[in-house]
C-alpha cells in the first residue's frame, strides 16, 4: 500500500494511532531509502512526544524484523535462550551466563552490541582477546550454536537494517528515550536472531537509559508483551545501575574478572557480578523449562560454575572464534584515585564513571571510535562503603598515562561522601514475568 509520508507524520503529530499498513510502509520505504532521514526524524520526534500504543510497538517491531534476514533455531534438538541487557557500566554478565547456560545442553545464540556512549559492549570485551572474531556470518553463527551450544557475535548488516539506520538517526536527534521505540529496537533484533526464549536485564538508575524503577518496569512489561505476540517466552529482571557492576570496568579488565569467576578464583571480590549472573541464569533455565523454580535455577548455575564446566565452555567458544585467551593484554600503566576525605560513599554517578572510562579509551562516543582494549578502572569502594582520606577509591589502567588526570577529575566529581552511614544498593529490584 502507498501513503504520503507527510500524512503519516501528521497523523502522529495529531496523536492518531497508526494502522498496520502505515507502519509497514514507513519502515519498508525508510529501509529502501525512499523516505529520507529528515522525515524519519520528524516521525520519531512526533512518536516520542505523542506516544505509540503497545500494538503500534508490536507492529513496529514486526516491520523492523522484516527489514532484514531472520534466523531460526527451532530445528535444533535442544532449546535456545538468550539474555539481553539494556546497558550499563561494568556489566559483563553475558560472558558468564552464556557459558553457564550452554553447559546445561541449552543453546545460547547471542547477538551482542558494542559500547556506545558511557555504556560498555559485550563485543568490545570479547575483541580485547587477541584474534577473537565477532564478525562471523550468520551461517557460521548457527553452525557454532548447533555444535557447541554457544556463540557470541556482533550485529550483522543484514539483520534488522531498519534498526541500524534508525538507531544512528535517533542518536543524533535526541529521540532515543521513547519506551515503545526502544522496545522495537531491542525486540526486533532478538526476534530476528531466532532465539526460543529471552531474559531481559532492564537496568535502572543513574547509569541506565531508564532512570527510575517505574520507567524500567514499563519498558520490561512492554518488551514482555511484544515478545509474547511473537510466541516467545520473555521475562525480565529490573536491576540496579546506580553504581558500576563488579570490580572492573574496561574491556580486557572485565574479561579478566570473568576468567577469575569462571576459574573459581577470588570470588569474594566479585559478589555482585556473581549474584546477578546466578539470577539471570536462573531465569534462562526457567524459561526453557530446565528448572521449576528460580532457586533451583540459581543452585544449578552455581553447581555448573563450581564444576569448571562453564570455564571449559567459555574457552571452547573463544578458541572456535579465533581468540587466544593466553594473550589477553594487560595494562602497563596504572594510577590510584585517592579519596579527598574520610566518609561513606553516598552516591556514585555511574554515567560519569562510564564517561571517565570513555576518556581513558575503553569506550566510544561515536560508532567509528576505536577502543583501547586495556583501558579502564578497578573500583575499590561501592555505595555504602567507608573510605579513609588518602585511600584509593579507584585504580585507573591504560597503556598510556596522558588521560589519567582528566579521568581522575571526572571520577572524583562523580561521587558524594557523607559522614553518616549509608545502606548499600540493592542489586535486584524486581522479577517481571
Ligand atoms: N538498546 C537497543 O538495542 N536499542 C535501544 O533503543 C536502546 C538500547
Amino acid at each position: 500500500m502507498s501513503f504520503l509520508i507527510t500524512e503519516i507524520i501528521a497523523n502522529k503529530k495529531q496523536k492518531k494511532t497508526h494502522t498496520a499498513e502505515e507502519i509497514e510502509f514507513l519502515i519498508r520505504e525508510y529501509t529502501k531509502g525512499t523516505i529520507p532521514d529528515y522525515q524519519m526524524a520528524a516521525w520519531l520526534m512526533a512518536s516520542l512526544l505523542n506516544g505509540l500504543s503497545s500494538e503500534e510497538a508490536f507492529l513496529l517491531t514486526k516491520e523492523v524484523v522484516n527489514s532484514g534476514v531472520t534466523l531460526d533455531f527451532s530445528d535444533l534438538p535442544f532449546p535456545t535462550v538468550d539474555k539481553h541487557s539494556t546497558g550499563g557500566v561494568g556489566d559483563k554478565t553475558s560472558l558468564l551466563v552464556g557459558p553457564i547456560v550452554a553447559s546445561a545442553e541449552i543453546g545460547v545464540p547471542m547477538i551482542a552490541g558494542r559500547s556506545l556512549g558511557h555504556t560498555g559492549g559485550t563485543v568490545d570485551k570479547l575483541e580485547s582477546i587477541p584474534g577473537f572474531n565477532a564478525e562471523l556470518s550468520l551461517e557460521k553463527f548457527k553452525s557454532m550454536v548447533k555444535k557447541n551450544k554457544l556463540c557470541i557475535i556482533g550485529q550483522t548488516a543484514d539483520l534488522c537494517p531498519a534498526d541500524k539506520k534508525m538507531y544512528a538517526l535517533r542518536d543524533v536527534t535526541s529521540t532515543i528515550d521513547s519506551i515503545p521505540i526502544i522496545c522495537a529496537s531491542i525486540m526486533s533484533k532478538k526476534i530476528a536472531e531466532g532465539m526460543g526464549a529471552l531474559v531481559l536485564d532492564i537496568k535502572y538508575g543513574n547509569g541506565a537509559f531508564m532512570q527510575t524503577t517505574d520507567a524500567a518496569a514499563d519498558l520490561a512489561k512492554l518488551l514482555i508483551s511484544v515478545g509474547r505476540k511473537f510466541d516467545k517466552k520473555v521475562t525480565a529482571l529490573v536491576t540496579n545501575m546506580n553504581q558500576p557492576l563488579g570490580k572492573f570496568a574496561g574491556n580486557s579488565l572485565e574479561v579478566k574478572e570473568c576468567l577469575d569467576i569462571l576459574k573459581n578464583e577470588n570470588h569474594s571480590e566479585y559478589t555482585d557480578t556473581i549474584d546477578l549472573t546466578y539470577e539471570l541464569a536462573a531465569d534462562m533455565f526457567y524459561n526453557v523449562g530446565k528448572v521449576k523454580s528460580f532457586e533451583e535455577g540459581k543452585t544449578l548455575a552455581a553447581k555448573i560454575l563450581a564444576s569448571g564446566a562453564a570455564h571449559e565452555k567459555f574457552q571452547e567458544m573463544v578458541t572456535e572464534q579465533g581468540g587466544q585467551i593466553k594473550k589477553l593484554p594487560e595494562p602497563v600503566q596504572s594510577t590510584d584515585v585517592l579519596s579527598p576525605l574520610a566518609g561513606y560513599i553516598k552516591e556514585m554517578n555511574t554515567k560519569d564513571a562510564g564517561n571517565a572510562n570513555v576518556i581513558l579509551g575503553a569506550g566510544r562516543m561515536k560508532s567509528t571510535d576505536v577502543v583501547n582494549p586495556v583501558a579502564g578502572f578497578k573500583i575499590h569502594r561501592k555505595v555504602g562503603d567507608h573510605v579513609e582520606r588518602g585511600e584509593p577509591i579507584w585504580t585507573l589502567y591504560s597503556h598510556e598515562t596522558k588521560k589519567f588526570d582528566e579521568a581522575k577529575d571526572r571520577l572524583l566529581k562523580s561521587i558524594k561522601l557523607t559522614t553518616e552511614t549509608v545502606p548499600s544498593e540493592k542489586l535486584l529490584w524486581k522479577r517481571i514475568h
